[in-house]
């Protein structure tokens, strides 16, 4: 794309508070009223926009404020003034200049590749290695406190021609967790079911309550216990007859490898927001890969243009063949970003094919929604 680099001189940000259709209870927290996310522009000397979000939660990747000084005050130095050719090196820098804040990195990385697909005149996942799907089964997770409006949402995502859901369990006792499973497989039996803990139950005692579960073979059961005690994990997997998946334990290669080592998984939740990007993602994946583990597509409280990214990122990914989560434009938040709906129509996340992320954020909406007093054109 020599002929058609072009300098980056343009670098704005919008702190979003979006909001939600209703409170979500998980192991480690509720998200209710809005989301916060931060979506990043940049702008290149010959008037071509890349956009990407920082789709961070405080509980668990970090907070959103941490997102946006590290987008402002940190990274944008090395963003400014360098060619669209440099991604590799200004990811680099970026890691550099300040640790964690992954979802910041994620945000840059999709940005610097929504602008060299525009260039380029190629798709993002084009640029990741090229795609070898067209559609991505989509999975749509229930953690409503209220049992009553999740069983509403099944009815509607049995229209929709949705077939996975995830179960958020260890929020609110046994008990509720066994009533929800029985009354799935009895009343919603198209669905296949995935059962994630984000890490709510304690480690001294997860074990019974995870077996308890597994008896109702799940397609999985994900991350039962807090991230760091990995021994206890590579316990109940020893333990159980269903597959165990790692994800706040996961964040990024390093971790991946050392889960690997210490078998504390069957398989790994992948999302550009704990890798860092989109090509640390696929990194991650593919050591899994390498040893036997599954992964899929998971994303955070994210608005449309991160599950583009990570529509992108999965589409060029053939080692993740456990479908993707991208559901929140959709079904969770009251009004998306995007220009259009984010394609997840029957069941099924439809990867674009336009240049760069192949749809843009309304720049209004971006307005509407802001937090920081970012009003542009
Ligand atoms: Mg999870």
């Amino acid at each position: 794309m020599s002929e058609r680099d072009q300098i980056i001189i343009g670098y704005d940000l919008w702190y979003l508070s979006l909001p939600v259709v209703s409170a979500r209870d998980h192991g480690i927290g509720r998200v209710s009223g809005t989301c916060e996310v931060i979506v990043l522009r940049l702008r290149t000397e010959g008037g071509v926009e890349g956009f990407g979000e920082a789709s961070p939660w405080s509980v668990f990747t970090g907070s959103p404020e941490a997102s946006y000084a590290a987008l402002d005050r940190y990274i944008r130095p090395f963003v400014l003034n360098r060619r669209v050719s440099e991604r590799e090196a200004i990811m680099a820098d970026a890691q550099r200049t300040v640790a964690h804040c992954t979802e910041a990195k994620a945000a840059l990385e999709t940005a610097l590749l929504d602008l060299e697909g525009q260039l380029a005149g190629q798709p993002v996942h084009a640029l990741l290695g090229g795609k070898h799907c067209d559609t991505i089964p989509l999975s749509v997770s229930l953690a409503n406190p209220d049992w009553a409006a999740d069983r509403a949402l099944l009815a509607r995502l049995r229209e929709d021609g949705v077939r996975i859901v995830k179960l958020k369990t260890g929020f609110a006792g046994q008990a509720f967790d066994l009533m929800r499973l029985e009354e799935l497989s009895r009343d919603f039996p198209e669905f296949a079911v995935r059962v994630d803990y984000n890490q709510g139950l304690a480690a001294e005692t997860a074990l019974a309550q995870v077996r308890e579960v597994a008896a109702f073979k799940p397609d999985f059961i994900e991350q039962p216990v807090p991230a760091p005690f990995f021994d206890v994990m590579a316990e109940i997997r020893a333990e159980i007859d269903v597959p165990l998946l790692a994800d706040e334990s996961v964040f990024g290669p390093e971790d991946m490898a050392r889960a690997i080592r210490e078998g504390i998984c069957d398989g790994v939740s992948i999302k550009i927001m704990k890798s860092g990007g989109l090509t640390r993602a696929q990194e991650t994946t593919r050591l899994a890969a390498a040893h036997g583990l599954t992964a899929y597509g998971g994303d955070m409280f994210e608005a449309g243009l991160a599950h583009l990214a990570g529509t992108h990122m999965v589409a060029a990914t053939p080692e993740i063949t456990l479908g993707c989560e991208f559901y929140q434009a959709r079904y969770y938040l009251r009004e998306d970003i995007l220009e259009e709906p984010f394609p997840c129509d029957g069941g099924v996340v439809t990867v674009p094919d336009a240049l760069g992320l192949g749809i843009r954020p309304d720049v209004a909406k971006l307005n509407q929604y802001s937090q920081n007093g970012a009003r542009a054109a």
